[in-house]
């Protein structure tokens, strides 16, 4: 059982808060119900008849082999969103209403199977359970309840329009949808992008990454349970090259969301403008900043900058992994920080006080120990970690840098795993210009006690989430997305439907008088 001592290190989730009521999950290792393609509500094999393995990251062993999407499955599930976005399909005749009936009977299905969704996805993403059952799952159902309520409730205006005429708007469904999603929130960034998809009347193909396909797959077959027309959500799982990228061309899809790093992002905004313009949204990486000033709660802001980091393993879009310190209480923060970083439980996801799993892959565990090499060669001080934690699975210790500059590649680019790195400022315009100095503006944070500096710096820095005082706070209610070459457009919230509705403009003319 976990006490709510246990979790003092995750409290910036008000999911962790609550006392853990689950005794310890087990791995689902021999209750993987679906791995075939789910294409117009059934269960296929590729076309090609090609399957790949995905593995259990704390372990390196194959959990198992699924089906390998490409072009030709992608054409196969286009046809079917296509069919079932027709005028008159099912889906089309569905109520608004009772649209959002059905994503709340979603969440209800989800509900149920809460512990089961959970243990599948520490069990292919290798997330620490407690994180997967009180946060992915928890707040996944939510984000579904959320815009089942909006699904009658996205209406246009009527507008005084010049003339004699009268004039209001729709906002109707985009049309058949592409979903492109990664691996570390795999059941968050599903229901991120199929909940408003769903809630406006669209139709869906998703590929799932291929690290984590089987939470995906899932809960595809709880859409079918729960009563979805055929083929107003296909489910692929398959690799970006090859269906991801017969997605991002596809000629008769209309729109395209992605989130997965600023690389890719470009090759889908690239193939949406070489095929059929597509609307785009991406959501890309980050490099955030957490600004803390020498006034801060000095042990609040040392935990919560850890937490900004090391949650979930740094595999965050919104990782603050530049932590910019006043230089009054720089060195004390160092020394805080290094404690607080060793003392982080890494271990076995299914172990109920494991804070901290395994990286997702070996391509990901070998890049970040690279990096932590760079930085080491670059003259960055390494003051913990940087290196494997035990002798299987994708483990790296939480690693701390001090004496970090703006120059340095640690501090530029997006490492994506455990590495902290502190740099000092003296003056806060120069904090600000060097928070600012990055292509990425997806997230800042900004520990301080004065209003006033915590204004100021909220409108300077540019960034499409600011957090005062607390980090990763993510709900379903408020808008989320970056600046810069950290995305384009926003998902969640009520800003979130936009992505997924065309406004049409309806203009009658008025006679001029009673014939
Ligand atoms: P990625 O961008 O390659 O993968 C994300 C998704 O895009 C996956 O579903 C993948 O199959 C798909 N994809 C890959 N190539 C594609 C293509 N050419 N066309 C269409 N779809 C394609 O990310 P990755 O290789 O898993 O991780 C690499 C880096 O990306 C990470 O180190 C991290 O910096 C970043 N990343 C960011 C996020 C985020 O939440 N913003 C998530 C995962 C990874
Ligand atoms: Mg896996």
């Amino acid at each position: 059982m976990f006490s709510k001592q246990a979790y003092h290190g995750i409290s910036t989730f008000r999911q962790m808060a609550a006392s853990y009521s689950i005794t310890k999950a087990q791995k689902p290792l021999k209750d993987v119900r679906f791995t075939k393609l789910f294409i117009n509500h059934e269960w296929q094999n590729a076309v090609s008849g090609k399957t790949f393995p995905t593995v259990d990251p704390s372990t390196g062993e194959v959990i198992a082999h699924v089906a390998e999407a490409d072009k030709a499955d992608v054409n196969l599930a286009v046809e079917a969103a296509r069919k079932a976005f027709r005028l008159g399909s099912p889906w089309r005749r569905t109520d608004a209403s009772e649209r959002g009936r059905l994503l709340n009977h979603l969440a209800d299905l989800m509900e149920r199977d809460r512990v089961y969704l959970a243990s599948l996805e520490s069990l292919d993403n290798g997330k620490p359970f407690s994180v997967s059952y009180h946060l992915d799952v928890a707040e996944a159902i939510k984000i579904y309840r959320y815009f089942a309520g909006f699904a009658d409730k996205n209406h246009g205006k009527t507008i005084p329009m010049d003339g004699n005429h009268f004039s209001y708007t729709r906002h109707e469904p985009v049309g058949v949808c592409g979903q492109i999603i990664p691996w570390n929130f795999p059941l968050l960034m599903q229901c991120w992008k199929l909940a408003p998809a769903l809630a406006t009347g669209n139709t869906v193909v998703m590929k799932v990454a291929e690290q984590t396909p089987l939470s995906a797959l899932y809960v595809a077959s709880l859409i079918k349970e729960a009563g979805f027309p055929a083929g107003v959500v296909n489910m692929l799982t398959g690799f970006g090259p090859t269906a991801g990228a017969a997605i991002a061309r596809h000629m008769d899809i209309d729109k395209v969301a992605f989130t997965g790093s600023t690389s890719v992002g470009r090759l889908i905004q690239q193939a949406a403008g070489e095929s059929n313009l597509k609307r785009v949204t991406l959501e890309l990486g980050g490099k955030s900043p957490c600004v803390v000033l020498a006034d801060a709660d000095l042990e609040h802001a040392v935990e919560q900058c850890h937490q900004a980091v090391f949650f979930n393993m740094g595999q965050c879009c919104t990782a603050g992994s530049r932590t910019y310190v006043e230089e009054s209480i720089y060195s004390e923060f160092l020394e805080r920080s290094i404690v607080r970083a060793e003392a982080r439980k890494i271990g076995d996801p299914f172990e109920p006080n494991t804070e901290h799993g395994p990286q997702i892959d070996k391509e990901q565990f070998n890049k970040i120990l690279d990096y932590i090499k760079i930085g080491q060669k670059e003259g960055a001080k390494l003051l913990c970690g940087g290196e494997r934690y035990g002798d299987h699975g994708f483990f790296i210790k939480p690693t701390v840098f001090a004496d970090v500059n703006d120059g340095m590649r640690i501090a530029k680019e997006e490492i994506f795993g455990p590495v902290q790195s502190i740099l000092k400022f003296k003056k806060l315009d120069e904090a600000i210009e060097s928070a600012n100095n990055t292509k990425y503006g997806l997230a800042a944070g900004i520990f301080t006690k004065d209003l006033e500096k915590a204004m100021y710096l909220s409108q300077a820095l540019q960034a499409g989430t600011v957090w005062i005082n607390t980090y990763n706070i993510v709900a379903s209610q408020t808008p989320f997305g970056g600046y810069k070459e950290s995305g384009n457009g926003r998902e969640l919230g009520e800003d979130g439907l936009k992505a997924y509705t065309e406004v049409k403009t309806v203009t009658i003319k008025i006679p001029e008088k009673n014939s």
